[in-house]
């Protein structure tokens, strides 16, 4: 319902607890930010590895009875909001096989960039795919190695594809984590006494109780079995990119990602953007959730009085149904309401991290203006979103990036804000502080850190979201847009 960016995934992976199950449901729940269409574990007890998934939040997934079916002090979980393969049952996450090296189980946050190359060359020597996911290309390159341990084939497969993963892989006796050299999506390590942990984010080590101990470093495998913890490093360094996007809106306030508090940073770009773009106003109100700390912290710095002037009605899950044709202007009315006695008479400075298309940002600010706001100015903290990403997020093709097509002046006009401003590059890049070169930035600069494919008959996927959309090819994002 919401204009925004949306995470592919979150993955979770916890080694020798005897509630090994119940935790990585728990842990889920953490995560269930990072993805909202399906949810699955596997679990192992030394012998076999079982696996439950579903379509559906976490907590419509699991019962009682099937957190018991899935025994042993071992598992991984997973959530998923689709980008490479579509939303179906046969794409979510645990995937599990059985192979010459036994049964594993994958689950796979990111985006592999040459996953359709190296798909079509498995499917021209034999192999037979089931689901459309990226992901289980590594499963056949895996089941095909010749190598002489499931570690040795992880390996192996995975020196063979290109871009953003962060995985955890459960056999019957070992949990296997990996990150891309880049570092592109975040993965945590973590301890709760004698078990070992691995998370897509910290807060999910908060909920199960379990301390923080470092990030699955760039381009590291780990290897936990009852022997114990085994790091190595097999791959060639890359320079490091890590999504920035984490921390302008993916990842929760309460996690640290690649080792900073996504709470300071966010508070900082609303500071940053404060020094950026002052503007006279009586109160600074977000749009919930995502906007609050860059409020908070636009507030801070430029002394006007920060309000929830907007409420977020929590309780608008995906099943939401459209209204019928007749009542349908509600709109984003179900699920912000304004808060007159905050906003009426008051010139608004209105916080928000991102505009992708600009269709919700200018359905608010007519929501902010029709509750009395004398002025709305439109403050976002990040830059401009003017090129997709090929790494794990979905977002939509250039074309439609309002920032892509048009100018500043115009994308005002479009949202009937008084003002518009974004924070500048420098500004977001200051947020992460002595850090900064290891970010990719991709999605504001179209530089992208890790080539991918364009040749738009094979990566139809990839490449659609650089080109214009042959079935709404009128030039203008802004026509597509006012028709909707
Ligand atoms: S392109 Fe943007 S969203 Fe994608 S990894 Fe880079 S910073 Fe993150």
């Amino acid at each position: 319902m919401f204009d925004k960016f949306r995470e592919e995934c979150g993955v979770f992976g916890i080694f020798r607890h005897h509630e090994a199950a119940n935790l990585a449901y728990l842990g889920l729940y953490a995560l269930q930010h990072r993805g909202q269409e399906s949810a699955g574990i596997a679990s192992t007890d030394g012998r076999r590895v079982r696996v439950a998934r579903e379509m559906g939040y976490v907590a419509d997934v699991f019962d009682e009875a099937t957190l018991n079916g899935l025994q042993g002090h071992a598992a991984i979980g997973h959530v998923r909001y689709s980008t490479a393969g579509s939303s179906l049952l046969e794409n979510a996450q645990p995937i599990l096989i059985d192979c010459a090296h036994g049964q594993i189980a994958i689950c796979h946050n990111g985006n592999l960039v040459n996953a359709g190359e190296l798909r079509a060359d498995l499917v021209r020597e034999g192999s037979i795919f089931q689901t459309s996911s990226d992901t289980e290309v590594v499963l056949h390159l895996y089941a095909r190695s010749k190598a002489p341990t499931p570690e040795e084939a992880f390996v192996e497969s995975i020196g063979q594809v290109t871009g953003a993963y962060s995985l955890v892989m459960l056999t019957s006796e070992q949990l296997i984590a990996a990150r891309d050299p880049h570092g592109f999506r975040p993965l945590a390590l973590g301890r709760l006494g004698e078990a070992w942990i691995v998370c897509s984010e910290t807060c999910a080590l908060d909920l199960i109780g379990a301390t923080y101990v470092r990030d699955v470093e760039p381009g590291e495998v780990i290897v936990i079995s009852e022997k114990g913890l085994k790091s190595r490093k097999p791959y060639p360094q890359a320079h490091l990119s890590h999504c920035i996007f984490e921390h302008v809106y993916f990842s929760r306030p309460d996690s640290y990602v690649f080792g900073l508090s996504v709470n300071e940073v966010r508070t900082s770009l609303g500071r940053q953007l404060a020094r950026e773009a002052p503007v006279d106003a009586d109160v600074v109100v977000p749009i919930p959730d995502s906007g609050v700390c860059a409020a908070m912290g636009y507030a801070e710095v430029s002394g006007i009085p920060f309000r929830m002037g907007l409420i977020r009605n929590h309780y608008v899950g995906r099943t939401f149904i459209q209204p019928q044709q007749s009542i349908r202007h509600f709109g984003v009315k179900v699920k912000l309401n304004p808060v007159r006695s905050i906003l009426e008479g008051r010139r608004v400075v209105l916080l928000d991290d991102s505009i992708v298309r600009g269709t919700t940002s200018r359905k608010i600010v007519k929501l902010v203006k029709a509750a009395g706001a004398r002025e709305v100015h439109m403050r976002i903290s990040c830059p401009p979103t003017v090129s997709p990403c090929f790494y794990g997020v979905d977002t939509p093709r250039r074309s439609e990036l309002i920032a892509a097509t048009h100018t500043l002046g115009e994308i005002k006009k479009y949202l009937q804000a008084d003002s518009l401003a974004y924070l500048g590059l420098e500004g977001l890049l200051a947020a992460v502080g002595q850090q900064r070169a290891n970010y990719c930035t991709s999605c504001y600069t179209g530089q992208y850190p890790v080539e991918f494919p364009r040749d738009a008959d094979k990566y139809l996927q990839l490449t659609l979201k650089l080109q214009p959309d042959p079935a709404r090819a009128t030039g203008s994002a802004l026509a597509n847009v006012a028709r909707q």
